[in-house]
C-alpha cells in the first residue's frame, strides 16, 4: 500500500502505509532486516546506487528496508512527501539543521521547548557556528522581529513540552514565508493523530519517536518529515539544497530529487557523515507502536483530561497548566487546532513548593518517577530537582520548571487508578489530604 495512501483514513494508514507482504517469504508483518549491508547485482548496479542514480540499499547507516517502511508510514500520517528516520529526536533535529545551516547562519526558535532542545541549540550548535535566537511562541510578531538576513529557519513545538503552550502555526507560517525560510515544527507532543502541522503551514516536521509514535517506553528514535512544497530556489539562502554536491558528482538535491530532496540529503549527507541512523530493530518496535497510535492517543487524551480536572479541584494543587482545561490561556487556540484533544503531558503547581514536589514524586506507587513522556505507563517528574536542577531559580521559572512544578505524562492505565494514586500521594506529600472537589 504505497500508491494511493491519500485515499485511506488515518487508522488505515497507521497500520498499512509503506508496508507490503514480504516479497520473498510472504511475511505480513514488516520483517526486521537486521543486516548491515546489501549484496549488489553487479558493479554497474553498485555504481548506480553510490551515485544516487538508482534507489536501493547499500549499507544500513544510509537506508534499510525496515526503516524505509517506517519512514513512509510516518510521512503518510503527517501528510508529507518523504521522511528520514534517525537514532533519536535530537539526532533528527541535528540532521535537519545540517541541511540548512552553515557557519554564521541563524535560526529563530521558540523559547518554550523541551529542555534538551534548548541545551542542544545553546550549548552544542554554536560549535558548528549555528546561532539560535529565541522568541515567544504566543507572539508571532516576536519571531518577525528576530528575522535577519542570516535567518535560515523557524523552529517551534506544536505543543510545548512540558507546559502545553500551543504555537499558532498558521501565523508563524506567514512569518516564515515572508522571511523565505522553512517553518520546522516539533510535533512530538500531540503526535499526528491530534495535529498535522504540514496541513497548517509548517514545511518540515520533527518527532522524537521515542515518545508517542513508539509509545511503549522501550525504543529511542527520531524522524524528519518534509512537506515537499518549500521552494528552495526562491532565494540564495539554501546552497546546501540547491548547489552541486561534490561527493555525488554535482547532484543538486532540490533539483534532482524535487519534493523529497530534503530527506534524500538528510540520508546521503547527514546519516552518511554524522551517522545517527536508527537500528532496524527499533524501527520494527516503533512500527508496532504506530499501528495502535489512534487508539492509544485517544485514551491518553481522555484520561489526561480526567486527571487534569481532578487535580484542578485538589486542595494541595495551586494550578494546572493543561490546554484541555477552560482555565488555560491556550484553550481556545487548542480547541481550534486540535479538536480531538491536546495531548497527555502537562504541569501542575503545588501549594507546598519544592519540598511538596519532592515528596509527591516519591510517594507515587503506580505512577513512575522518571524522565520520559509518551509511555503506556503514567510518569511523573519534579523538574527542579532533576532535569532542570542545573538552572538557577529565574532560569527554572522561565523554562516553566519552577520549584513548585511537577510534570505528568498520563498513560493508559485505568484512569481511576491513576487518580487514586495521585490522590494518595498528594495526601502523603502535602499533609492535608482530601480533594476539595
Ligand atoms: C524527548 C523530546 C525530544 C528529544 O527526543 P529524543 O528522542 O529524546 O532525542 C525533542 N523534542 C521533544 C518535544 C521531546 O519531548
Amino acid at each position: 500500500m504505497t500508491d494511493d495512501a491519500g485515499d485511506y483514513g488515518f487508522e488505515t494508514l497507521a497500520i498499512h502505509a509503506g508496508a507490503m507482504p514480504d516479497p520473498t517469504t510472504g511475511a505480513r508483518a514488516t520483517p526486521i532486516y537486521q543486516t548491515t549491508s546489501f549484496v549488489f547485482d553487479d558493479v554497474d548496479h553498485a555504481a548506480g546506487l553510490f551515485n544516487l542514480q538508482q534507489f536501493g540499499n547499500i549499507y544500513t547507516r544510509l537506508t534499510n528496508p525496515t526503516i524505509s517502511v517506517l519512514e513512509e508510514r510516518v510521512a503518510a500520517l503527517e501528510g508529507g512527501t518523504a521522511a528520514c528516520a534517525t537514532a533519536s529526536g535530537h539526532a533528527a533535529q541535528f540532521v535537519a539543521f545540517l541541511n540548512l545551516m552553515q557557519p554564521g547562519d541563524e535560526f529563530i526558535a521558540s523559547k518554550k521547548l523541551y529542555g534538551g532542545s534548548i541545551t542542544q541549540f545553546n550549548e552544542t550548535f554554536p560549535q558548528f557556528g549555528w546561532q539560535a535566537r529565541f522568541a515567544d511562541p504566543t507572539d508571532p510578531a516576536s519571531f518577525e522581529a528576530a528575522v535577519t538576513d542570516k535567518t535560515r529557519a523557524i523552529f517551534v513545538e506544536s505543543t510545548s513540552n512540558p507546559d502545553g503552550v500551543i504555537a499558532n502555526i498558521e501565523a508563524l507560517s506567514a512569518v516564515a514565508k515572508r522571511a523565505g525560510v522553512p517553518l520546522i515544527c516539533d510535533n512530538t507532543m500531540p503526535s499526528p493523530y491530534l495535529y498535522q502541522p504540514l496541513k497548517h503551514g509548517a514545511d518540515i516536521v520533527i518527532h522524537s519517536m521515542t515518545k508517542y509514535l513508539g509509545g511503549h517506553g522501550n525504543s529511542m528514535g527520531g524522524i524528519i518529515i518534509e512537506g515537499g512544497s518549500f521552494d528552495w530556489y526562491q532565494n540564495d539562502k539554501f546552497p546546501l539544497m540547491t548547489q552541486p554536491t561534490k561527493a555525488y558528482h554535482g547532484v543538486k538535491f532540490a533539483e534532482t530529487f524535487g519534493n523529497f530532496g530534503f530527506s534524500v540529503r538528510a540520508k546521503a549527507i547527514g546519516l552518511r557523515d554524522i551517522g545517527p541512523s536508527l537500528s532496524p530493530f527499533n524501527a520494527f518496535m516503533i512500527l508496532n507502536g504506530i499501528e495502535t497510535l489512534p487508539l492509544r492517543m485517544q485514551r491518553h487524551v481522555d484520561s489526561a483530561q480526567a486527571v487534569a480536572r481532578f487535580l484542578e479541584g485538589h486542595a494541595a494543587v495551586d494550578w494546572v497548566s493543561y490546554p484541555g482545561l477552560g482555565s488555560s490561556p491556550h484553550h481556545a487556540l487548542a480547541n481550534r487546532l486540535m479538536p480531538r484533544g491536546t495531548g497527555a503531558v502537562f504541569t501542575i503547581g503545588l501549594k507546598g513548593g519544592y519540598d511538596a514536589g519532592v515528596r509527591l514524586v516519591e510517594a507515587c506507587e503506580l505512577v513512575s518517577h522518571l524522565a520520559n513522556i509518551g509511555d503506556t505507563r503514567s510518569l511523573i517528574i519534579h523538574p527542579a530537582s532533576t532535569t532542570h536542577r542545573q538552572l538557577d531559580e529565574a532560569q527554572q521559572q522561565a523554562a516553566g520548571a519552577g520549584p513548585e512544578v511537577v510534570r505528568l505524562s498520563i498513560g493508559l492505565e485505568t484512569a481511576d487508578d491513576i487518580i487514586a494514586d495521585l490522590d494518595q500521594a498528594l495526601s502523603e506529600a502535602c499533609g492535608s489530604g482530601k480533594s476539595a472537589a
